[in-house]
Parts: structure tokens; sequence; C-alpha cells
């Protein structure tokens, strides 16, 4: 059996770990069944967000005649469009596998990693005469990430289903298209596929799309998305069933009680299951290790993720905390530290932002309005237009705004963005609640560049702050279309 000084089971965020082990001249492997890069590569983030680029493009010019301009989408090159992104980043995961192999101290399996013993892994090998080879970690990692759920729903294991795993990389748009699940892949892609001119409808169980967001938020992506899609909120999936390669959804109003209420009939030619992610963990054998799962099978860890069996740690959308890339790659950076340095370094989410590539864009950190209200918490909220800021004017951003969350002393507590560059606008808000203080002052005080978008969060901060010498913008007295 091969020794290695850390073993990291998964080649998406974790295979970090065993470079960085590497370049301290430690002898580490990577045990990986599929493409590099993990789901964000292939499967996530980047395919996804290449797809909504498209969608943003056809939006518009969907709009163009607000602005003056008479324009409008010719024709799509649906396969073209899928076939360049799935060819880009799988060559990316191909080049991700080529420098691990380039690399003198990693190995690299490729194949499924079980446990066999305590930090010994055997691994089902694709690769010709390597099957059943078996490796030994001083240190393991568990970096297996997610996959799709599919829900226990009547008469699911007899029709066609996509999942965000096959629904990026279709040869055709589908005519008509129903998605099960309300939250940010089904936002997401309900969008993409809506912009594109998919008949689509949305079938979501809270009474808002997005729910988890904060509620002025989640209204706006409710509201939004009816844009580009039939949105039907309250409803569960009860049942499919499929006839003549059409498949029928019976969705039921999701009643607090449980019981029954009023239902509705959706047939298309697709159906997409957007309805959450479980871990990858089933093929693990992890009872052959001290390593306890919850209820659901994420990997339980402490505060440093290592897990309850010594010398093994976790990381990523394993641990079902914070299930975006940014947070996994946080938390390798962590791992890196605590196992390699010793460093005990502890998992701190206070500041871990999100976002959603719907339309319009959401990005959030820290509590909404209605976490602090539930905590009990005193605060101060200050919801400012993008119409505030001349260039959220010129954008013809009429629903998007800014809310900024603070306690009475001024530390930010929150701040939660839906409109256009939400995802980047974000950041200085991510920066000052990073910083020592994380107040206030440290978003509005600092000079922003005129008229960049930024100033919308600037004008909230800034009234928010209660300046007394305010030079901030406001021009929601102006309307120039
Ligand atoms: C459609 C979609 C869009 C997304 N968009 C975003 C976004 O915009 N922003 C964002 O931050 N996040 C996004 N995410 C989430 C993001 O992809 C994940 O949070 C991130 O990939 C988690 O990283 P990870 O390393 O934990 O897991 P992964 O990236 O899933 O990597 C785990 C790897 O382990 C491998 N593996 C599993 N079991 C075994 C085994 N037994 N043996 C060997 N290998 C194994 C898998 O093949 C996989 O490659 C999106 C996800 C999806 C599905």
């Amino acid at each position: 059996m091969d020794e290695y000084d850390i073993v990291v089971i998964g080649g998406g965020s974790g295979s970090q770990v065993a470079t960085a082990a590497a370049r301290q001249g430690l002898e580490a492997a990577v045990i990986e069944r599929g493409p590099l890069g993990g789901a964000c590569v292939t499967r996530g983030c980047v395919p996804s967000k290449a797809l909504i680029h498209r969608a943003d493009i056809v939006d518009e010019l969907r709009r163009a005649d607000e602005f003056g301009i008479d324009a409008e989408t010719q024709a799509i090159d649906y396969a073209g469009i899928t076939s360049s992104i799935h060819d880009t980043v799988y060559e990316k995961a191909d080049r991700q596998a080529s420098s691990l192999r380039d690399n003198d101290n990693v190995v690299l399996y490729r194949g499924e990693g079980a446990f066999v013993d305590e930090r010994a892994l055997e691994i089902d090998s694709t690769e010709a005469g390597a099957d059943g080879e078996r490796i030994r970690g001083e240190s393991v990692v568990i970096a297996v990430g997610s996959q799709p759920l599919v829900p226990p729903i009547d008469g699911i294991e007899d029709v066609a289903f996509l999942t965000s795993d096959d629904a990026l990389y279709l040869d055709e748009r589908p005519d008509e298209l129903v998605i099960v699940g309300g939250g940010y892949i089904g936002t997401e892609l309900g969008y993409f596929f809506g912009a594109l001119g998919a008949d689509v409808s949305i079938v979501g169980r809270s009474d808002r799309l997005v729910p988890r967001e904060d509620d002025d938020v989640s209204a706006v992506v409710t509201e939004s998305l009816e844009t580009y899609c039939t949105v039907h909120t309250g409803y569960e999936a009860a049942s499919v069933d499929e006839a003549d390669d059409r498949v029928t959804v019976t969705a039921t109003v999701a009643d607090d009680d449980g019981s029954a209420g009023d239902s509705i009939e959706l047939t298309a030619d697709e159906l997409l299951l957007a309805t959450g992610r479980r871990p990858s963990t089933d093929a693990l054998d992890l009872e052959t290790t001290g390593v306890e799962v919850d209820e659901k099978g994420y990997v339980e860890t402490d505060e440093t993720l290592e897990t309850t069996a010594d010398g093994i740690w976790a990381l990523g959308d394993v641990l079902g905390v914070q299930p975006y890339k940014h947070a996994a790659d946080y938390e390798t950076k962590l791992v890196a530290a605590n196992v390699l340095d010793d460093a005990g370094e502890t998992v701190d989410y206070e500041a871990m932002p999100h976002a959603i590539f719907t339309s319009p864009q959401v990005a959030s950190v820290g509590q909404t309005e209605g976490e602090l209200e539930d905590d009990g918490r005193e605060y101060e909220a200050v919801k400012t237009p993008y119409e505030a800021a001349p260039l959220g004017l010129v954008f013809g951003a009429d629903d998007g705004f800014v809310k900024a969350i603070a306690s009475p002393d001024g530390e930010i507590l929150g701040c939660h963005i839906v409109g256009p560059q939400a995802s980047t606008l974000l950041h200085e808000v991510v920066v000052a609640m990073d910083s020592a203080e994380g107040a206030v002052d440290d978003v509005a005080e600092p000079v922003h560049v005129h008229p960049a978008l930024n100033e919308v969060l600037y004008s909230a901060f800034d009234e928010l702050a209660d300046a007394k010498y305010s030079t901030a913008p406001d021009w929601r007295d102006v309307t120039t279309r």
C-alpha cells in the first residue's frame, strides 16, 4: 500500500491542499472520479454563468427600445453556445489534471475512493490495470462535494428528467420546460431558458422564489422572474407522469399543516429538478472510519474543520454549511494551514458573501432583517434604490436596491443587493465587514468614484452613518425615460 503525507478525496477545491503540501516538499495524493476542478468548473458556477451571460445579451436586446434603440435577436445557435462552453470548461479541467500529473510530489488517482480502514482508501479506478489500488494518508481530506438531490416525488423513477448536471449542455433548447425548485439554481436556469425564448414554468414551495434571501430581495426576484417564466409559488410537486414524450407535473398547495389544497398540472417537453443538493458521502464507506455525519449525510467537523476522526479533515459542499465555491476555497486555505502548519485556525463565516446570477442579480452578506428580528436584535436598516445613483438611473435598474443594516453603534450586520452587478458591488461591504471594526463608516467615508454604480452603496451607507456633511448622490427626483 502506498503511503502519503496527505490524501485528498475529490479533485475540486480540495486538490489545492495537495498542491500546497507538495510545495512544502510533502508527498500528496488526489483521488478524483470525474473531471478535475469539481462541480464549479464543469457542472456549476462557470458553465452556468457562461449561459447566463448569453441570456443577459438577449435580455439587453429585448430592452433596447427602452433606450431608444431598435434591435432584436435574429437567431440563437443554441448547440453552438452549449458546445463552446462545454469545450472551454473541459479543456480547463484537462489542464488542471495535466498540471497535477506534472507535479512531482502529487499523484493523481482517477477513480472513486472509499475508506477501507481509518485513513486507508481503496480506489475503484477508471484507469486500465489500476483497479483496487489501496493508499494510506497520514492526513486525509474529504472534499467530495455534493450532487443533485432527487426528491421523492410520486412517479419520479418512471419519467425522464434533467438536473443541473445535464441541463447546462443540451443540444437543443426545450420549447417548454417545467422547473421544480425556486432556489438559486432554479431561478438562474429559469432566467436563462426563459430569456432564450423557452416557455418556462417554475414551481417553488415557498411563497417567494429564493426564499432564504431578505424578504424585499426575494419579492423583487419573484416579480422579475415573471417576465421570463410563469411562476407558481406556494406549490409543491406531488407527482409526475410521462406520456407521448411529454411530462406532466402535478403540484399542490404547500400548506403549513401538510394537508393537500389546490392543485395545478403543468405539461412540458422537459422537466428540470432544481430541488437542492445532497452530500456525495454515500460511496465513501465512512462507517469504517470514526467520521460522523448528520442525518442528511453531511460530514460533522469541529471549528478547525477536523472531523470526529483524528487526522481526517473535511471542506466544501460536503459540510453542508456554505455551499459556494468561494466558501470551499476559504475552507481549503484553512485546512491547508491547520494540516500543514498546525495553525489551529477556526472558521468564521460572518463576512461570507453569496450571489445569485438571476435577473436581477442578487448579492448578500451577513444577516437579513428577518433573521435579526428572529434573534431579537436591535438594528437600523436603510434601503436605497439604484436610481439614487446616476448610473443606476442610466441603466434603468428600476427595481434594484441596496439594503444596508447596522447595529445602533454602527457595526455592519448585513447588506443585501438586488440589481445589475450586485455581485461586484457587494465586495466593498465584505472587505469592511472583514476588517477589525466592520463599521458603517468603513464604507461611508472612503471616496467613491463618480458616477460608478457603487454610489448606490455609498448612498445607503452614508444615510446609515448619518453623515454630518453628506455629498452622496441622490437622483431619486429625476427621470430620464
Ligand atoms: C448549477 C450550479 C451553479 C453554481 N453556481 C455557483 C456560483 O455561481 N457561485 C458559487 O460560489 N457556487 C456555485 N455553485 C456551487 C459550487 O459549484 C460548489 O459550492 C463548489 O463546487 C463546491 O466545491 P467542492 O470542492 O466542495 O465540491 P466539488 O466542486 O463538487 O468537488 C468535489 C469533487 O469530488 C469528486 N468526488 C466525489 N466523490 C468522490 C469519491 N468517492 N472519490 C473520488 N472523487 C470523488 C467529484 O467528482 C468532484 O469532482 C454552483 C453549483 C451548481 C450545481
